[in-house]
């Protein structure tokens, strides 16, 4: 039974299946011409609904692709029953605390370290606390102040983190819930606001909010999108369409706000969104479409020309994802490298995601959400008149927020200024450059190759040859933190202000591992054995998982890696 509610295809099709007795039972006997009339109407309907479904489906994927679709529905729901077989179940179990054991060996700090579970029973001094925040702070970790982590630490630097620090203490009571308690914060985020339009060629009349981070500016956006469509077009089941390279939070959005997500492909060479498929799957249900500028995994541009177009002529709107482009896409030509139009320019460009927290160097926890108009923006409003609690009104989906991080985030700004920026594109954009052109040159050309044209950020590359995964976790051996990327199998570098200062470092590293995974594969060949020796962790969880037809094993994984951020 779990197999089948858990499942919405089945779950239906026992509906249909129920109607479908229930007709049986009418029309066996002489049914009364009334409760006939009702059956051949139901009839009707439901046979309509399938029919357009299977008409939208044809038109969007096409007859091969919809067998394909079917084909690996039908093995993964097939390996996912036998995953639930009683023996099968309890030995993946097992591998899967195994595995979680390991991971929690790593995660957790040794036993010298002393637990906290319960409040202390009188307040600490002053001192001890601070000498606490001293130990936690030198815990060991990955080296991300000497730039061996790709991204996630986009600035660093000294001067701005203290000025952010300050920042953060002047208003670290702020809450802008009560623009007239704060009306500095208020204040500061309509102009983050403003600042962040003008950088995307807003039209008058654009508009936008600042938010916590990415995914809340999207989750917003998408909500906004599907808020206008019922209020607009009266649409009831919304849809949206994503490249398959598009951040999980627009999935994550789809789940949360009930929208039906269409991927399409993004194909090698330029590993751009495939824009005839878009048009393609483009229906009366259609409230968004979405392209990035650029991408995570490729840190590749789509077509955003070409979506706005096809959005235009639709009638549907066009999301653009800046996140990771933030503040460094609105000054590539400035810095003199290669550009493509991304922004409010392009007509069919209704709202933008751009991460202040990224490239905007701002403190975590900040990103701007922006929309074509003040009408759109409203529609990501939440407001409550009738509440005991008095006329309940936010801009969004937080209630009380951080004045202090959008305090923060101005005073980043400000002190970078657009020569800040383009400084910081300059060296960041040219590093990654560097790298891209050290790739595509001896000696790596023979062995790895870059993904699509990277234009920004983000330099991904794979390999024919070699098992790339393998190269991951072996340039982790040496201290660098690189992703692993899957479909297909890569490594990319997001390259940030510290990674820049040590791109020669990098290359060189990567260099030597590169010949050390192409000595490895040699001696393979020459014995004649297909050992690969203990995979590395990348290896690991992408090898094995790659290999199997549902990702259940891994999503089991995941949860119990998750369970453990939690133990003390
Ligand atoms: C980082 C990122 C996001 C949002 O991520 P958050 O972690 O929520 O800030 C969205 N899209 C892309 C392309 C990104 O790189």
């Amino acid at each position: 039974m779990s197999l089948i509610s858990s499942n919405p295809a089945l779950g239906a099709l026992t509906r249909e299946w129920q109607l479908l007795m229930v007709y049986a039972f009418t029309f066996a006997g002489k049914p009364h011409p009334f409760l006939a009339s009702i059956g051949c109407a139901t009839c009707f309907i439901v046979s309509r609904y399938w029919l357009r479904r299977a008409y939208l489906q044809l038109r969007g994927r096409g007859p091969i692709k919809s067998i394909q679709q079917l084909y690996e529905y039908v093995r993964k729901t097939l390996y996912g029953w036998f995953l639930e077989l009683p023996f099968v179940a309890q030995k993946v179990s097992t591998e899967v605390s195994g595995s979680l054991e390991k991971v929690a060996e790593k995660l957790l700090p040794s036993c010298e370290v002393q637990r906290y579970t319960k409040l202390p029973q009188t307040g600490w001094e002053l001192e001890r606390v601070e000498s606490e925040i001293d130990k936690l702070a030198a815990m060991e970790h990955v080296r991300w102040e000497d730039g061996r982590v790709s991204g996630a630490v986009y600035h660093g630097g000294r001067d701005l983190t203290e000025l952010q620090t300050k920042t953060y203490g002047v208003f670290a009571v702020a809450n802008p819930i009560h623009p007239d308690v704060f009306p500095a914060v208020r204040k500061m985020e309509a102009e983050i606001v403003s600042m962040v339009l003008s950088l995307f060629n807003a039209p008058d009349g654009s508009a936008g909010v600042c938010t916590s981070g990415g995914t809340e500016s999207i989750l917003s956006a998408c909500f906004a999108a599907r808020e206008r469509a019922r209020m607009e077009r009266g649409i009831r089941k919304p849809e949206m369409i994503i490249p398959v390279t598009a951040h999980p939070a627009f999935r994550k959005a789809g789940h949360y706000f009930n929208i039906k997500v269409h991927e399409v492909e993004c194909p090698a060479p330029t590993y751009r969104a495939d824009t005839r498929a878009v048009a393609r799957l483009i229906n009366s249900n259609t409230a968004l479409i979405v392209g990035s500028a650029p991408n995570f995994p490729h840190g590749v541009v789509d077509n955003i020309t070409e979506l706005s177009r096809i959005a235009l002529r639709n009638r549907v709107g066009l999301h653009v994802d800046c996140c990771l482009g933030s503040f460094l896409l609105p000054f590539l030509s400035q810095a003199g490298f290669e550009t493509e139009p991304f922004d409010f320019r392009l007509p069919g460009v209704v709202s933008i995601s751009c991460d202040t927290h990224k490239y905007g160097f701002a403190p975590k926890g900040s990103s701007v959400v922006l929309y074509r108009s003040s009408k759109l923006r409203s529609y990501q409003y939440y407001i409550e008149p009738d509440w005991c609690g008095g006329l309940y009104v936010s801009p969004g989906m937080m209630g009380s927020r951080p004045g202090a991080l959008i305090a923060g985030c101005w005073a980043s700004m400000m002190s970078q200024g657009q020569s800040g920026y383009l400084e910081a594109c300059r060296q960041i954009v040219g590093s990654a450059k560097k790298i891209e052109t050290a790739l595509r040159s001896k000696p790596f050309a023979t062995h790895v190759q870059v993904i699509g044209k990277p234009l920004v950020s983000v330099v991904a590359f794979t390999s024919k040859s070699l098992n790339i995964w393998a190269v991951a976790d072996e340039m982790s051996g040496r201290g660098w933190h690189l992703n692993a990327m899957q479909n297909p199998p890569a490594i990319h570098i997001a390259v940030t202000m510290p990674v820049a200062k040590v791109d020669d470092q990098l290359l060189q590293d990567l260099a030597e591992v590169v010949q050390e995974e192409v000595a490895k594969l040699e001696k393979r060949r020459l014995e004649g054995s297909k050992e690969e020796g203990t995979p590395g962790d990348s290896v690991a969880l992408y090898g094995v998982a790659g290999s199997l037809p549902s990702k259940g094993v891994v999503v089991k994984l995941a949860n119990g890696y998750l369970d453990t951020l939690y133990r003390t």
